[in-house]
């Protein structure tokens, strides 16, 4: 019956609000990589933890490594555990749950390692795994192992090692022509030593293209500083993908964040994760892809959430991609529609399901709305041998 909100009975702070911060510290990604929440108590100040989440956040210290920044807190509904900001950024109990079959490396990062920081799984193309560091762990991070897991990392004490036998490396297989520097966030560097690292690449002759894949339009977009743009915009062609999961994460901040990396002419697109509880209904996944369509991101990939280690509890099954897939695939523009993909040992692996089916009578082709219609394989043979002669189909069936 009382009308007295948590907030005022003197017992719990109030709740920090993005209008508590002045511009000037609000718009310094400096001031928010200081400020970041990485205990109980700081995350008081931007939300309401539930018991289950403070046990998490006890349980987990010590193990993995947890940081928000307060931008990404200040986009957390305080009262609702299951916003789908909060479950990407606060601990959760089923991140200590044993699942069958997780494993902490099931893509085969370690085996496809050649140097301290390359990743080589395909000929043309590479991954260096150029730092551990983020601006706020995601819970659900598909390199767990690596960038939070406090023992397992992948560098464990090789971080600092100087970029040489890297670069050597890539130089050495003139076959790559394609490095994505990914990691941990590349942006957590400053600018002067990721200028370092992306000259060096720019300096190899059989390096075509140069991607950085970053989360820091979504965890953190004052990052994407006029400086940083021009600095990237001197090694075109440079490439970015970022990693919105949901439509909340879609702010005017993130939005200028974005808008500045292509007026300096950096294409970005995006890769979301298929999560539970986030992500995993067709209308939020339809609205992710338009409202990024909106602030002109393209969406490439939709990864099926890997059975990693401390991940497990966000994973869905392989129908519900599926059906998000349906729900986009011709209901939206194809260009709105991302890859639905599995990550594999062997690779990415296109996992949509086909849009036809085989019959004795011949293909059967399935619209959006699940309207079939016959493949005339007279006029669509389907295989070179059947492709009728120039004039033989003339007053044919
Ligand atoms: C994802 C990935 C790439 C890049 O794959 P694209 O499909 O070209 O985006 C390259 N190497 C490794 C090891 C990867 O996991
Ligand atoms: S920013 Fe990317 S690499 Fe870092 S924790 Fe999040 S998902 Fe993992």
């Amino acid at each position: 019956m009382s009308q007295m909100s948590p907030d005022t009975d003197g017992i719990t702070p109030a709740l920090t609000r993005r209008d508590d911060i002045p511009d000037s510290q609000w718009n310094d990604w400096h001031w928010h990589m200081r400020k970041r929440v990485t205990n109980l108590g700081k995350a008081r100040e931007w939300i309401r933890p539930t018991p289950d989440e403070e046990e998490a956040i006890e349980k987990t210290a010590g193990k993995y490594r947890w940081s928000v920044t307060p931008y990404y807190a200040s986009l957390m509904d305080p009262d609702d555990p299951d916003c789908p900001v909060r479950r990407q950024a606060v601990p959760a109990l089923g991140e200590l749950m044993d699942y069958s079959g997780a494993e902490v490396d099931p893509v085969g990062d370690m085996f496809y390692r050649r140097t301290n920081r390359v990743v080589h799984k395909y000929p043309d193309r590479v991954i260096m795994l150029i730092t551990e560091a983020c601006p706020v762990y995601c819970r659900h991070c598909t390199r767990k192992f690596h960038t939070t897991d406090v023992d397992g990392t992948y560098f464990e004490k090789s971080e600092g090692e100087d970029f040489g036998e890297d670069l050597r490396y890539i130089a050495d297989h003139p076959e790559i022509r394609d490095v994505l520097l990914t990691g941990g966030d590349p942006l957590s560097y400053r600018d002067g030593k990721l200028e370092e690292i992306v000259s060096g690449l720019r300096a190899i002759p059989s390096v075509e293209i140069i991607r950085i894949g970053s989360r820091f339009p979504v965890l953190l977009p004052q990052r994407i500083t006029p400086e940083l743009c021009e600095m990237l915009s001197r090694y075109h062609p440079v490439w970015l993908n970022t990693h919105f999961n949901h439509p909340k994460e879609i702010t005017p901040e993130a939005e200028r964040a974005v808008d500045r990396l292509l007026r300096h002419g950096i294409p970005v697109g995006n890769q979301t994760v298929l999560l539970r509880g986030v992500n995993d209904d067709v209308a939020t996944m339809r609205t992710l892809m338009t409202e990024l369509l909106r602030i002109r991101v393209r969406p490439y990939y939709l990864y099926h959430c890997d059975n990693v280690t401390g991940v497990s509890h966000f994973m869905t099954s392989v129908e519900k991609g599926w059906e998000i897939m349906d729900g986009l695939q011709g209901h939206i523009t194809g260009f709105g529609v991302p890859q639905y993909v599995l990550t594999t040992r062997l690779g990415k692996i296109p996992m949509s399901r086909p849009s036809y089916r085989q019959t004795p009578e011949g293909l059967v082709l399935r619209n959006y709305q699940g309207r079939e219609m016959l493949l005339d394989d007279s006029v669509y043979p389907l295989t070179e041998t059947r492709v009728p002669a120039p004039g033989q189909r003339e007053g044919g069936r």
